[in-house]
């Protein structure tokens, strides 16, 4: 079961939720404060925008590859 990040346009509140696809689009989440059902996802683009990233600033890579732990490689990073 997906994890949503969820802002009502109510009242602004947001939260996580965790819900089904089917929970999600029939619109069965509500706002915790004020019951809405007037939500919108929240989109990190941060995130995504760094995974696209080759090399990562984040990541300690350059100090652990060595021991075989280059979080980066791959496309592992998870930052
Ligand atoms: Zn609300």
């Amino acid at each position: 079961m997906p994890y949503y990040d969820l802002s009502c346009k109510n009242c602004l509140h947001q939260f996580n939720v965790k819900a089904t696809i089917q929970e999600r689009s029939d619109r069965l989440i509500r706002c915790p404060e004020c019951q809405s059902t007037e939500l919108e996802a929240i989109y990190r683009t941060v995130n995504f925008v760094r995974r696209l990233n080759k090399d990562c600033d984040v990541c300690p890579r350059s100090g652990s590859r060595s021991s075989g732990q280059g979080f980066c490689s791959g496309g592992a990073c998870s930052h």
